[in-house]
């Protein structure tokens, strides 16, 4: 094949392109929750190339590592290969057996869990509180009480801050301590949460994240297990790298995973978490211009903020009330994808998946509300308010304002 010279760029531009229509270029399609650059992304990966570190090690994944502990405010962290690496690296940090309950919510994307099922444990879903979203530490307070008495103790608790918001980890951590139940933070959606002072996930005993390119801080693809417990995450840099003992022979004490992060990502992971104030001040300012545009509109709400959570709003999520508003959830979908806009139900709960029909649960109705009604709206942090103009107007009309 010819390289592609300078003449040979000029000749290609002269072959007409079809001009796009005009409404075309002033509407492109908006997006649910695109990456947004940095801008010096290839910088960082400049110098990781120049210095040769094309592995899962290097100054630029131990600088990473260092900063991401930093904003956690969580001494220990390895970067991993994706959240759901993270998490299941957790599950075997806790000892996941196949026959074991691992309790989740319901409202939750399907990486939650995945792992521990993979291992041959038993989910059990409970439902999330109306106000939060995320796992209702009433009911799980009651059910660890009854699963005692019956003598089946789940083997971990799964919590998930949800769209960004964090769950009521003080209420959750307290209600498992009582019976020694360890609890695992699905923390992919919350980096930048923050709850009681702290970071989101931080109390539980193990936090994993993602750096999936939806998520508001991006590598490409990448994930993070963060804990206070040194033993814990020297572990879970073991099992990430074969189980590999600390010798030149191939030793190996037990089988592990390759689920380390290459240097490559976390190159433009430093450039990326560096923006992450901003990254979460914007999903707020867009949530915030969402709510002061639409909350008036009858049928048409957006869940509260707890006094003692400050999410990343991560997407902002609209409840529509289909009586109320005079539309559904569909409907509106449908029309914003008539305009270019993407928009996404709310996650189909886990107790309603075929793959999960013989799961035994723990109510449900809430989350299947959720689902039913909620719509999650483009919510990207680089989004200008001329963007969510359209979005407002489509759903106003909708309305019938
Ligand atoms: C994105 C996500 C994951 C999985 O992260 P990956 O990096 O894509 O593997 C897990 N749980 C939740 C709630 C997520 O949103």
């Amino acid at each position: 094949m010819t390289p592609l010279t300078g003449q040979a760029i000029s000749q290609a531009s002269v072959i007409p392109f079809p001009t796009p229509r005009p409404a075309e270029e002033k509407r492109p399609r908006l997006l649910l929750s695109p990456p947004h650059l940095a801008g010096d992304e290839l910088e960082e990966l400049r110098a990781t190339i120049d210095s040769g570190w094309l592995a899962p090690a290097g100054p630029a994944l131990a600088a990473f590592e260092g900063q991401l502990s930093a904003v956690l405010g969580m001494p220990h962290v390895v970067a991993l290969a994706s959240g759901t690496a993270a998490l299941h690296l957790g599950f075997h940090l806790l000892g996941i057996q196949p026959g074991d309950e691992v309790w989740a919510p319901s409202l939750t994307f399907i990486a939650t869990v995945a792992p521990a099922v993979q291992m041959g444990a038993t989910p059990r879903f409970l439902d999330v509180d109306p106000a939060t979203w995320t796992l209702d530490p009433a009911l799980l307070r009651a059910e660890l009480s009854a699963a005692a008495r019956r003598g089946r103790l789940p083997r971990a608790v799964v919590t998930v801050d949800l769209y960004g918001q964090p769950a009521d980890m003080q209420a959750i951590t307290a209600a498992c301590a009582e019976w020694g139940v360890p609890v695992l933070s699905d923390s992919a959606e919350s980096l930048g949460s923050v709850q009681r002072g702290g970071h989101a996930g931080l109390g539980a005993r193990l936090a994993a994240f993602s750096f999936n390119g939806n998520k508001i801080v991006t590598c490409g693809g990448g994930g993070a297990l963060a804990s206070e417990d040194p033993w814990l995450i020297a572990q879970a840099r073991r099992l990430a790298a074969q189980s590999r003992e600390d010798s030149v022979l191939y030793q190996h004490e037990t089988t592990g995973f390759s689920y380390g992060m290459s240097s490559v990502l976390a190159s433009v992971g430093l450039a990326q978490l560096r923006r992450l104030p901003e990254r979460v001040a914007a999903r707020r300012a867009v949530h915030e211009r969402y709510r002061e545009a639409l909350s008036g509109v009858a049928g048409l709400s957006f869940t509260a903020e707890p006094g003692w959570a400050r999410g990343n709003r991560w997407l902002t999520v609209l409840s529509v009330d289909p009586a109320a508003s005079g539309t559904t959830r569909e409907a509106l979908r449908e029309a914003l994808a008539a305009e270019g806009i993407e928009s996404r139900p709310v996650f189909k709960p886990l107790h309603l998946q075929p793959a999960f029909r013989d799961a035994p649960r723990a109510g449900g109705e809430v989350a299947a509300a959720l689902f039913e009604n909620g719509l999650c709206l483009p919510s990207g942090s680089q989004m200008t308010a001329q963007d969510q103009g359209r979005v407002i107007t489509v759903i106003r009309r909708a309305c019938g304002r």
